[in-house]
């Protein structure tokens, strides 16, 4: 009975925090949208300007999802771990004979990535840096991009690029730290979770 019960409160809290995550995201692209599109429109025009806050979107998140799995294989090459797989979307980079290879794979999640590294003995440290890479990566590059989307004195379109990258960035530096399992993978914060009982290399 009280496992039940401790297993309801841990889905509530789990719930209330991926609500937060949301609303905090969605309140931050707002403001993002708010602040960039009258000084777009002054200097391109309604259409252009709006057209390429769009844009914008999609490259900031592609962006953003690549570093953080850039994160991730550089972490894991410097703890000594074999970068094998990697992909952004449906674009994909897989190592062999040590060499990255481009390709396409239309079956991989279309909205988000993954990075996977040989495991070699070695101590839960690493595993451990390994797996925080990919948030600490979004992290530090949302907090610089959000420092320039501070500054109004930046051209308008990269000011607003880097500010909906910002909003990406730190969005999925604490998202990809809740503990949840997807499409049959783990998020960086279960895989945390697990390492004492030891886990893959599959960050995603
Ligand atoms: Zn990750």
């Amino acid at each position: 009975m009280l496992r039940l019960l401790g297993l309801g409160l841990g889905w509530i809290a789990l719930g209330a925090a991926v609500s937060l995550l949301l609303l905090g995201f969605t309140v931050g692209a707002f403001a993002v949208v708010v602040l960039s599109a009258p000084v777009l429109g002054e200097e391109y025009g309604t259409a252009v300007g709006l057209s390429l806050l769009c844009v914008g979107l999609p490259i900031s998140f592609v962006l953003a999802v690549a570093t953080h799995e850039l994160g991730h294989v550089f972490a894991g090459a410097c703890a000594g771990f074999r970068p094998q797989f990697a992909h952004i979307g449906p674009i994909t980079f897989t190592r062999r004979a040590g060499r990255w290879r481009l390709g396409w794979d239309g079956r991989q999640s279309w909205l988000g990535g993954r990075a996977v590294c040989a495991r070699r003995p070695g101590s839960r440290a690493r595993v451990a840096a390994f797996l925080l890479a990919g948030p600490s990566a979004n992290l530090v590059t949302g907090v610089a991009a959000a420092v320039w989307f501070a500054d109004a004195g930046s051209p308008a379109l990269p000011r607003c690029w880097a500010g909906l990258f910002a909003v990406q960035s730190l969005f999925f530096s604490v998202v990809n730290l809740v503990p949840v399992r997807y499409r049959r993978l783990d998020s960086d914060g279960l895989a945390l979770c697990r390492l004492f009982a030891g886990c893959g290399l599959k960050g995603e």
